[in-house]
């Protein structure tokens, strides 16, 4: 656990450090759970949904995207199910007044069971070494066995709890499990409440609830209610997607975890409209399809998996998350919801408009079914940082060790894709020929020059942001036309012709490359 806890204080300081991310507000002290992009963060930030909207939006003839507005008429909200049902099980702690989420406690003392039953598979994968038989093991080891029977009971009183509404089982569990106040150690709790997650705002001056206004909750809805629009102005056939990045707001209960859980954050949602009956085959397609674009990245296998929902969402007839392994462990990152016709049934009948579909094969009006992709564009950002940034030991050439801080993202999402670097910054030959090169390579990539160190600080500086390439200007530059070009996980360094460089760039960094891939 210290371990994961040091790794994650890493992540947190290298953001703030290096100005990827700082808290919102922070001459004011911050305020909680917000967060603003520095320079790098919102380079790395916007290459990400790039990436998304690319592999969504570009490379499907059938899907399209729109941008819609965050306020939306407020009956939007009452048909999504918002109104009524958007809530948190919160539940406060009596001697150390601190809140929770009520299904969070019960998730995280499953995951400590989950912890204990993975050491014991570790354990035994030692003692056997290659003969090791995992699934044999799992399946017949007594102590692991109970501990996934007594994870699966849990589970499932939650999961009905949480289906049902039923605060009071939720309670029940609570105390039945003898869940601990993890600031107090006490297990004083009061009562589960129902909190509802939405930010509500005024409209112009009309006062009382009439104004009632929401900061969306989530993008989907935007999608839904455009549905006839889109479809009929861009004449796209069932079955057809719609996908949106924007801001969501969710007065979270408990927000403790960066940029895990934020009040104000942002996703990256497509709503895949469909023939209802088809709902389970597209259901699979956009599972593995999703899972394909996460480990296009790079992203080991062991760093993510499935997850089915114990309890379904009021619209979804299947829903499954993929999970990322956080430095607080395993988490949802995206998820994969089959939402029936609830969403356009729904404004359909509130709006007295049906939100139909006729379907020309079939000669027939239906209501689409739905199965949606959503993840969070910050949660993404903050599995990128997880799996990029990187402690290394190094040799130099006369064998002394040094450590450098390195964040090996995937070139094509690096904030800066090429620093340009004088050996002398006070050499006129060198700074020219340096800054004809920076000013040629700015045309095609977000370069950075930089002369403010020796050669050796501001590689540092450049693997700290994640820079693939850094290019070296020198003496020998003025007679050969050539400079030193370094990558950035390999350290290698080579010497090539100035106009071999941005070849030699684009080849790596180019998002061409990692579509394909996926
Ligand atoms: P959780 O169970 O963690 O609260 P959720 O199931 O409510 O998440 P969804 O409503 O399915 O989340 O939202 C889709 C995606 O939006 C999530 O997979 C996540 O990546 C992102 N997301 C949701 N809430 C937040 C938040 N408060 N901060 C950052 N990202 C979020």
């Amino acid at each position: 656990m210290s371990n994961q806890n040091d790794a994650f204080k890493k992540i947190i300081a290298h953001s703030k450090e290096y100005g990827f991310i700082y808290q919102s507000s922070e001459i004011y002290d911050g305020l909680s759970a917000v967060y603003d992009y520095g320079p790098y963060g919102s380079e790395l930030k916007k290459n990400i949904k790039e990436y998304w909207w690319k592999s969504m939006v570009q490379m499907n003839e059938n899907i399209v995207g729109i941008d819609a507005s965050i306020l939306m008429h407020p009956t939007t909200w009452k048909a999504s199910g918002h109104v009524d049902a958007f809530n948190d099980p919160l539940i406060d702690n009596k001697t150390s007044n601190k809140r929770y989420r009520a299904d969070v406690l019960v998730e995280e003392y499953i995951a400590k069971i989950e912890a204990k039953a993975n050491k014991e598979i570790t354990k035994a994968a030692k003692r056997f070494g290659e003969s090791f038989d995992k699934d044999q093991f799992v399946a017949t080891n007594p102590r692991v066995v109970k501990y996934h029977t007594e994870m699966e009971t849990i589970a499932n009183r939650l999961g009905k709890a949480m289906t049902d509404g039923n605060l009071d089982d939720l309670k029940e569990l609570i105390v039945d499990l003898k869940i601990a106040c993890p600031e107090s150690g006490s297990r004083e709790w009061t009562d589960v409440r129902q909190f509802n997650l939405m930010f509500s705002t005024q409209l112009g001056t009309i006062a009382g609830e009439a104004g009632v206004l929401y900061l969306r909750p989530e993008t989907a809805q935007g999608i839904f209610v455009n549905f006839s629009n889109v479809q009929k102005t861009t004449r796209q056939k069932i079955p057809f997607g719609i996908a949106q990045i924007g801001k969501a707001f969710r007065n979270e209960i408990v927000a403790r975890q960066f940029i895990f859980r934020m009040r104000e954050f942002e996703q990256m949602e497509m709503q895949f409209f469909i023939k209802p009956g088809t709902q389970q085959e597209w259901y699979k397609h956009w599972k593995e399809s999703r899972l394909r674009w996460h480990k296009a990245l790079g992203t080991a296998d062991d760093m993510l998996r499935f997850h089915d929902h114990d309890s379904l969402a009021h619209y979804a007839d299947a829903a499954v998350d993929i999970e990322f392994n956080f430095p607080f462990g395993f988490k949802e990152l995206e998820g994969i919801h089959s939402r029936t016709d609830f969403d356009l049934r729904a404004h359909g009948e509130h709006s007295g408009r049906k939100q139909q579909y006729f379907d020309p094969t079939i000669n027939e009006n239906y209501v689409p079914y739905v199965v949606e992709t959503s993840i969070g564009c910050d949660r993404m950002f903050l599995s990128v940082m997880t799996n990029s940034l990187i402690e290394e030991t190094i040799t130099d050439a006369k064998g002394k060790t040094s450590t450098r801080d390195v964040l090996k993202v995937h070139p094509a999402l690096a904030p800066i894709k090429c620093a340009v670097l004088p050996l002398k910054r006070n050499h006129e030959g060198i700074v020219a020929k340096a800054k004809g090169i920076f000013d040629d390579l700015k045309l095609s990539f977000n370069c950075q020059y930089d002369d403010t160190g020796s050669i050796g600080k501001l590689y540092r500086r450049q693997d700290a942001i994640g820079t693939p390439y850094c290019i070296t200007v020198d003496f020998d530059s003025l007679d050969d036309n050539m400079v030193t070009i370094r990558e950035r996980d390999s350290m290698t360094q080579e010497r090539v012709p100035i106009d071999k460089v941005e070849g030699i760039v684009r080849e790596r960094v180019n998002m061409k490359q990692l579509l394909k891939s996926i």
